[in-house]
């Protein structure tokens, strides 16, 4: 069974997920993956990976000109980083709202970042902020063979 080639919006709406290097190290991906689950989200690919500096510098370019760019690529570079590919309704923004705001101070008990963390560089998940940046950030991560295409016979118990 394939999904529609191209529909990126709807139930198909992918995001790029990544439990970030202390995520790892503090023993989260179990948690944060067992709430994507939970949700009812669809997970479509995933692996462990040790991101180089130029994947890194490409994925934060927006923020290249911060002055915490280059403690930002170090702390993602020193520990592996979980990346994974979610799919479902509404993910890029539901994923978000799982996540919390950027600082964990500002994020409410309740989110990922308001219940594992407490400082803004050491904030144990990143998500894709747009439908937009989800597919550039699954295309850099990703290769399309990466990316698993599976019925969900639970769907009908998810979607109306
Ligand atoms: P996000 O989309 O919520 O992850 O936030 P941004 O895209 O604005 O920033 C990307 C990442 O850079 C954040 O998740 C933090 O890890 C880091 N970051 C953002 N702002 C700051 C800051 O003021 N100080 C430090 N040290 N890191 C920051
Ligand atoms: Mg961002």
């Amino acid at each position: 069974f394939l999904w529609p080639i191209g529909a990126w919006t709807g139930v198909y709406e992918r995001t790029f997920i990544a439990v970030k290097p202390d995520g790892v190290h503090r023993r989260l991906v179990g948690e944060i993956i067992r709430r994507f689950e939970k949700k009812g989200f669809h997970l479509v690919g995933m692996k462990l990976v040790q991101p180089s500096e130029p994947l890194l510098k490409e994925h934060y370019w927006g923020l290249r000109q911060k002055p915490f760019f280059s403690g930002l690529i170090e702390y993602m570079r020193s520990g592996p980083v979980v990346a994974m590919v979610w799919q479902g309704l509404d993910v890029v923004k539901m994923a978000r709202r799982m996540l919390g705001e950027t600082d964990p101070a500002d994020s409410l008990p309740g989110t990922i970042r308001g219940d594992f963390c407490m400082e803004v560089g050491r904030n144990v998940i990143h998500g894709s902020d747009s439908v937009k940046m989800a597919q550039r950030e699954i295309s850099l991560w990703f290769n399309p063979d990466e990316l698993i295409c599976w019925e969900n016979s639970s769907q009908p118990w998810r979607y109306q």
